[in-house]
């Protein structure tokens, strides 16, 4: 049985935690996209993390976690997550790499940095990590493929063959120190050695795996609108953030992906540029962010102040639909607490007219939210495990939602931690 975990949104969303909480009845957890440029926060016994790379199932014994061919591997930032949780007494986890993946060189980094540092105002918010650049490479045919790393005599033909294309922008575009094959080499050789104990053919061992009944978890990072082709396009990641890539990613069947569980959260917030049109601004914005998540909507990996908005129905709704959502968590409804009203964003106007359906970038730049308010509950659902023993606002607010974006909402996260959940069986 294959279970994705995905964003409705714009990342940030708590897929750390309901990953976490899955992840004990599940046999394999796997990262089919993106890199380290956006972290899960986990909080459990060992303490509170930040995950960026690894899977969310590293904390229990009986998982493997595993790093697929979608995903842009980072090697030694791979290395220095496992010690450090190594370092906080978390068990050493069952981690295998696909020998697809392809690697993240830190000339990424620099081109990432450099690219932004170009752009100045004009920039995509990038956090530097280096994934657009990788997975432009990927595209463009010169990334190493980890496997690559294996016949020496080829891998030097193709650094030089590389170096000579990334030397121009190096050089002549960015006004750099040009990149030396040989150190590159040295740098794949040292990558090699590192990585090795963890590489698997992936696709193989998720086949005997499926053919063996495991229960498997597919763990998407950031959010629908932050797909290339889905998303908010510019403003968005460089590697596809939807279930469907889950069956590439990691290299299983499309429809081996029985159950799509979709992370939707009660209030938005989202992270560099783009067109944000629920977005609130000022006392009212710092109000929700200083009270959002756990100790405030900043970023995992940057530190970032989040930007901060009320629950977009249009976004998500389609957020949902393009993920091919089977059941819903809503999560940080506990946030919302403090608020007499509650608004939600029911619809856009654009150009005068008001739609549902959300629509492309262009579009999207020029709406206005159109906004419903919902009474607030005014006090403190966490400890709730209960769903009966919600406030009936607080249920009204929940019904409210699933009405717009028309997929059942099962799972209902009322604070940070592994106990703080409610299963909402259907009427
Ligand atoms: P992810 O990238 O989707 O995993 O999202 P984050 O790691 O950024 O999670 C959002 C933040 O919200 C983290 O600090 C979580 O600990 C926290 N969080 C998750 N669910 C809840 C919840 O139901 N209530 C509260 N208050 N915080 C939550």
């Amino acid at each position: 049985m294959v279970r994705a975990i995905v964003g409705a949104n714009w990342g940030d969303e708590g897929k750390g935690k309901i990953t976490d909480m899955l992840a004990k009845e599940s046999d394999i957890i796997i990262r089919f996209q993106g890199g380290s440029n956006a972290g899960h926060t986990i909080i459990n016994n060992y303490g509170k993390f930040a995950l960026h790379l690894l899977p969310s199932g590293v904390f229990y014994h009986h998982t493997t976690s595993i790093i697929g061919n979608g995903v842009a591997l980072n090697i030694p930032y791979l290395l220095k997550e496992i010690k450090e949780l190594e370092s906080k007494g978390v068990p050493t986890p069952k981690i295998l790499v696909s020998d697809r993946a392809q690697i993240l060189m830190p000339y990424h980094i620099l081109q990432d940095t450099y690219e932004e540092a170009r752009l100045a105002g004009k920039s995509f918010g990038s956090t530097k990590s280096g994934i657009a650049p990788f997975y432009s490479d990927k595209y463009a045919k010169i990334g190493f493929q980890v496997s690559e790393l294996f016949d020496e005599a080829y891998l030097k033909e193709k650094v030089e063959r590389v170096c000579e294309i990334k030397n121009v922008l190096f050089e002549h575009l960015y006004h750099k120190e040009a990149l030396k094959p040989e150190e590159v080499f040295q740098t794949l050789l040292e990558y090699r050695e590192m990585i090795k104990p963890y590489l698997c053919d992936v696709s193989l061992y998720l086949y005997q795996a499926i053919k063996d009944g495991k229960r498997i978890l597919l763990e998407g990072q950031l959010g629908s609108l932050k797909d290339p082709d889905h998303g908010i396009y510019p403003m968005v990641t460089s590697s596809s953030t939807l279930a469907a890539y889950g069956a590439i990613g990691a290299g299983i069947p499309p429809y081996e992906i029985k159950n799509i569980t979709t992370v939707v959260k009660a209030y938005s917030s989202a992270v560099g540029a783009g067109a944000f049109v629920s977005e609130i601004f000022g006392e009212e914005a710092e109000e929700l962010r200083k009270r959002g998540g756990d100790g405030g909507e900043y970023g995992a990996t940057t530190g970032r102040p989040r930007r901060m908005g009320w629950f977009d129905a249009v976004a998500t709704k389609y957020g949902c639909r393009v993920q091919g959502t089977t059941e819903v968590a809503l999560t940080v409804l506990d946030v919302l607490g403090y608020l007499d009203e509650i608004p939600m964003c029911v619809g856009y106007e654009i150009d005068g007219k008001i739609v549902t359906d959300f629509p492309t970038t262009v579009w999207l730049e020029k709406a206005k939210p159109v906004f419903k308010k919902y009474p607030g509950w005014k006090c403190d659902i966490r400890g709730i495990r209960n769903y009966d023993e919600l406030p009936k606002e607080c249920k009204d607010y929940i019904d409210a939602i699933e009405r717009e974006i028309e997929v059942p909402i099962t799972l209902v996260s009322n604070g940070p931690g592994r106990e703080d959940i409610i299963i909402r069986t259907q009427k």
